[in-house]
């Protein structure tokens, strides 16, 4: 799971890491009102009454590279800096309800729903500084440079030396040793030394109590004044262990993600959404990845893989279907289910039971194999159904493929869609 900035911003604030004052907004008249709050604490050494701070507007979306973004509309940068409240409701409604083009967000862009305010940070210098877990050494590692900013990438690219890495002993943690190597080699001056550890310190923290597997700080910046500030930050967490963490859970913005697998993740499914055209339901990330390849051996495309895990019930089923079909570019459906904990009749029983509820407007191949094959087999046999068997997987592939790539597909006129929400448009003709 992925969160905003600003969320980020009040997490890292939380582990005593300093970032500047700043709110979200969703609207252009909010995004005045937040600056108008900034301004109201008068930069130090400007006479009473007189108020005045430097802002920034900040795009929200869960990619980075917004800085070098630019808008579908034409407008250029996700962030903007600004001197006066109604300069940032402009900039605000030129990003809100608009789409966002970086290079982390593929071709298609984000809308961008909520902009940051904040207070602008008069950069000196920008750092890269990341927390992530490394496989290679089973370690958190760190990885940071003194070439921060925005082109991080082609530094990593072009002059891989200039990235430092520090691997941490996760039963020791972070060594205070370690940070006063990183801010030597980050090229911190001594007097800041102790900011430098407590926010160094204050991201390790995190890390570990959110159970995440990046934090990346980028630009960790230092001010002109010689403040240390974490600018921009992102966090990824480990979804496996998010039940632990209900305040994180609750920072889910799910107008981020694809509608089809917060839909899935409702009913405890796993769904990938992939650009192909067949739906692949089965259980097991193995078996999916195996359903995949072979898909594509045989010269098809896989539209995405559901997977109903081990203990899938009826009900289970039955979304899983509701969600395959609600993707237009499906044209068949490949049902592929190794019978082990999960039992082949419930499968099966789930199948006819989706059938009734659900209008399946393309071809449908089943292969089951494992506990209860029989008595499943013989609930499809019996149910009437227009259910294309396969024996084994390479049957089942070549099947579904060619299902695919035919033209011909004529829906049963007796199913209909039960559920308006994620029904196909062609089904009507067939509402009663
Ligand atoms: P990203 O492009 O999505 O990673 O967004 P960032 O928040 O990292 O911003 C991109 C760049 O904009 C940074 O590297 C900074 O150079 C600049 N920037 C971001 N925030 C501020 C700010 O508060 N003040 C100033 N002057 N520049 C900023
Ligand atoms: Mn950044």
């Amino acid at each position: 799971m992925n969160i905003h900035e600003y969320q980020a911003r009040e997490l890292l604030q939380k582990f005593g890491v300093a970032t500047p004052r700043g709110k979200v907004a969703s609207t252009p008249e909010e995004a005045e009102q937040v600056a108008r709050e900034l301004g109201d604490v008068a930069e130090p050494g400007y006479p009473p009454g007189v108020k005045r701070v430097d802002l920034v507007v900040k795009a929200q979306i869960h990619a980075g590279g917004r800085g070098k973004g630019t808008f579908t509309n034409g407008f250029k940068g996700g962030v903007h800096v600004c001197k006066s409240p109604s300069e940032a409701r402009e900039l605000a409604a030129k990003m809100l309800g608009q789409t966002l083009v970086t290079h982390q967000t593929g071709p298609a862009g984000r809308v961008v729903n909520k902009v940051l305010v904040a207070e602008s940070a008069d950069i000196a210098r920008e750092i890269y500084f990341a927390i992530l877990l490394d496989r290679a050494s089973a370690a958190p590692l760190i990885v940071a440079s003194t070439e921060g900013g925005v082109e991080i990438e082609t530094v990593a690219a072009n002059s891989p030396e200039k990235i430092i890495r520090e691997r941490v002993d996760p039963l020791a943690g972070l060594q205070a040793f370690q940070t006063r190597k990183l801010a030597k080699q980050l090229k911190f001056e001594l007097p800041q030394s102790k900011a430098v550890a407590k926010l160094f310190d204050g991201l390790y923290r995190a890390f570990i109590a959110c159970d995440c597997s990046m934090v990346e700080v980028n630009p960790l910046v230092v001010t002109t004044k010689g403040e240390v500030l974490a600018l921009d930050a992102k966090f990824n967490f480990d979804d496996n262990a998010l039940y632990r963490h209900p305040e994180i859970a609750a920072m889910r913005d799910i107008a981020e993600e694809d509608p089809r697998e917060v839909e899935a993740s409702k009913h405890g499914l796993n769904y990938i959404g992939l650009d192909g055209n067949i739906a692949c339901l089965v259980n097991g990330a193995g078996l999916a990845m195996a359903t995949m390849d072979i898909i594509k051996f045989y010269g098809g495309s896989p539209a995405n893989f559901l997977d109903v895990g081990g203990g899938a019930t009826e009900e289970q089923v039955t979304e899983a279907f509701k969600i395959l079909i609600a993707d237009k570019n499906v044209k068949a459906i490949l049902v592929n289910i190794f019978g082990g904990i999960m039992r082949c009749d419930v499968i099966a029983q789930g199948i006819i039971n989706a059938m009734k509820t659900v209008h399946l407007p393309v071809p449908l191949v089943v292969r089951l194999e494992g506990t209860n094959v029989d008595a499943g087999k013989k609930l499809i046999a019996e149910s009437g159904l227009a259910v294309i068997a396969a024996d084994d997987l390479a049957d089942a592939a070549q099947k579904a493929v060619k299902a695919a790539s035919s033209k011909s597909q004529t829906p049963n006129p007796k199913q209909y869609s039960a559920n308006p929400k994620i029904q196909n448009p062609s089904s009507k003709q067939y509402s009663k």
